[in-house]
């Protein structure tokens, strides 16, 4: 297992369990920072099935829902995962990823994984025929060393070691986002069950915002439209310890206006992430109190892309190690864990039958990269504006928001006659919008 994140730990802890012998290798010490610090309802059954969820439960704070709030046009609304079309699962956890992460690696420690932090993978190694039979890695006394192993899994995250590797990663259409984020004290939560809820803030320029309040709604979308910028979103995650992980997504055009407009001295991502705090009433109102428990804000760019091959003969990749998709709807974390417990199953069932090893592992990629599609699709819609109108609809009780709920919720593996529906729906509104699934 090449990384430790949600992905390879999960990985690794259900093959251990189902009496398979696994070396994990994580190039960092445990615990590090990581995004992607809100998870999803679907999640929660491999969680339980590996058996870390009590665990997880003692630890951290319950989600029961997403709120949006619209800047732009001055909407709110909150979706409670207990509307979505199977509710089982009604809550998920907001967790700070160094300590989620390490309870994970831990835990696949216990279930008998031989993990060893410190320890970065170089390549995969192949035999003569193109069969990946092991790894060679960096130890953590400095030392090179090969481990062989009957599989390997690439749980590297954004690393991407095999497709990097392979050049086989390429761009999303329509998603060119950078993040500027940040740890907080202080910003203000909703009470009782609903603080846990994460905060999805939409936010435009003042001239938009200025021409939609004047009841100019033409003037408010083409202000939009000209500068490219529709719609940047804020994240806010509630911690249970008070903290709150604050983040702004932006599009490039965003970034390349206001960073013009800025000048390139100091600390931009800092400056940056103010400019957009200005630009968003509701971010600036949880933030007035607030105080940064950072020296300065950082950012990420350009990170959603797919890979093209995900597994291959005596490998796969999970996680953001098989693509990542723009963090709207939070699902990274669940595909990576999903797919994780998915990948061992299979692993375990190919290592039993070898002769059948790519038709199960090709089972499993087409199962992972439909749900991985169906989230693409929603993100698209929204980036494309369509969706946009449907999360604040009026009507609380159509169809299509129990899908979006369910979306939120992270039920996207199977083939519901619901998600078919929606599947369907989301590519109408990419053509409507003229925008084109790619
Ligand atoms: C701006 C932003 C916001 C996000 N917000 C959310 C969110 O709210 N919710 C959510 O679910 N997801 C979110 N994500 C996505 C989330 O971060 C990832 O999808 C998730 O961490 C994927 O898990 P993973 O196990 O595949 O990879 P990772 O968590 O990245 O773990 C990979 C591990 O592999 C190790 N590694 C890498 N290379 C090597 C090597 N060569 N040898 C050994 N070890 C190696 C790394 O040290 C790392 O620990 C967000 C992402 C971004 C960019």
């Amino acid at each position: 297992m090449i990384g430790g994140g949600p992905g390879g730990s999960v990985c690794a802890a259900q093959l251990a369990r189902l009496g398979r012998s696994v070396v994990v290798l994580e190039r960092a010490a445990f615990p590090r920072f990581h995004l992607g610090e809100s998870l999803l309802p679907r999640s929660l059954p491999v969680l339980e099935e590996i058996g870390v969820l009590d665990a997880v439960k003692a630890r951290f704070i319950l989600k029961y829902g997403a709120r949006f709030h619209d800047d732009i046009h001055g909407r709110k609304d909150r979706f409670s995962f207990d509307a979505a079309w199977k509710p089982a699962v009604e809550h998920a956890f907001q967790v700070p990823r160094d300590a989620f992460d390490a309870l994970l690696l831990d835990h696949a420690r216990a279930c008998g994984a031989d993990v060893r932090e410190r320890w970065s993978a170089e390549r995969v190694v192949t035999d003569e025929r193109g069969r990946a039979v092991g790894v060679d890695a960096i130890a953590a006394d400095g030392a090179a060393r090969r481990i062989d192993a009957r599989f390997v899994v690439d749980a590297s995250g954004r690393d991407v070691l095999t497709a990097r590797a392979a050049g086989t990663t390429s761009k999303i259409a329509g998603l060119d986002q950078t993040a500027l984020y940040a740890h907080y004290e202080g910003v203000p939560r909703q009470g009782g069950r609903l603080e846990g809820d994460i905060d999805i803030v939409l936010f435009a320029s003042g001239a938009a915002r200025a021409a939609e309040a004047a009841g100019d709604a033409a003037t408010a979308d083409s202000e939009l439209t000209r500068a490219g910028e529709r719609p940047n979103w804020f994240w806010f995650i509630p911690f249970a310890d008070g903290r709150t992980s604050v983040g702004a997504v932006v599009s490039r055009a965003w970034m390349r206006e206001r960073r013009a407009r800025l000048g390139g001295a100091g600390d931009v991502a800092t400056a940056l992430f103010e400019v957009a705090v200005s630009e968003s009433p509701t971010a600036a109102e949880l933030l007035a109190g607030a105080r940064c428990l950072w020296p300065s804000v950082e950012a990420t760019a350009d990170f959603s892309y797919r890979v093209r091959e995900t597994s291959g003969d005596g490998w796969l990749a999970v996680g953001d190690a098989g693509g990542f998709i723009d963090p709207l709807f939070s699902t990274g974390a669940h595909l990576a864990m999903i797919g994780g417990k998915l990948a061992a199953d299979a692993i375990a069932s190919a290592l039993d039958a070898p002769d059948d090893e790519r038709q199960i592992v090709g089972a499993w990629e087409e199962a992972v990269r439909a749900g991985a599609e169906t989230f693409i699709l929603a993100v698209q819609a929204f980036y494309a504006g369509p969706l946009v109108g449907y999360l604040f609809a009026e009507d609380k009780h159509s169809a299509l928001r129990r899908s979006i709920t369910s979306l939120l919720a992270g039920d996207v593996f199977g083939d519901a006659v619901w998600l078919r529906d929606t599947r369907l729906r989301l590519k109408a509104m990419l053509a409507s919008a003229g925008a084109h699934e790619a």
